[in-house]
């Protein structure tokens, strides 16, 4: 049961994730999560760091789609700006929207990565259908009130996942 929720690599943020680690796993698609995952919350366009990440994993041939709970106009944008498909109100954890996005991407569930800040949503809905799940840390603290107490129980769950030598700490 708490192996849902435990993800397969637990980084700072996404810009210590390189293409060969994907790479070197057969990993030929992302599912990746938009706010506080690519961006802080509240940024309204990528900027050059991120730009340039994606492009190496394009260059790689690791093809992304993101995957939000956000509302269509804010999703679209930055999808738009890097090129790639979107789904907006994914509803994650619900595994709709994940099967919905590899459909966009052409990869099966064993050669596509999950990447996402929070554990409720993205993790465990990844884990459920069984991709290569990826946790980073939150860009910004500055959430909805909603993510702010769901952070509360994801520490309590990040806590026992450590204490059983499930997970480790980013350095
Ligand atoms: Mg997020």
């Amino acid at each position: 049961m708490l192996k849902l929720f435990c993800p397969d690599m637990y980084i700072q943020s996404i810009y210590f994730l390189k293409p060969e680690d994907l790479a070197n796993r057969g990993i030929k698609g992302i599912i990746v999560d938009l706010d506080n995952t690519l961006v802080p919350w509240n940024a309204e366009e990528p900027d050059n760091k991120l730009i340039s990440w994606f492009k190496g994993f394009d260059k790689r041939g690791i093809k992304m789609c993101i995957v939000s709970n956000n509302k269509k106009n804010r999703v679209k944008s930055f999808a738009n700006e890097l090129s790639i498909p979107f789904i907006h109100k994914a509803v994650k954890p619900r595994k709709k929207a994940f099967l919905k996005g590899i459909k966009l991407l052409g990869t099966e569930i064993f050669n596509t990565a999950v990447i996402g800040d929070q554990i409720l949503t993205d993790i465990l809905g990844g884990n459920r259908l069984g991709f290569y799940t990826v946790l980073v840390i939150p860009m910004s603290s500055k959430e909805l009130w909603w993510t702010r107490l769901m952070r509360k129980v994801e520490r309590v769950i990040i806590n026992m996942l450590i204490k059983k030598g499930l997970l480790k700490k980013p350095l």
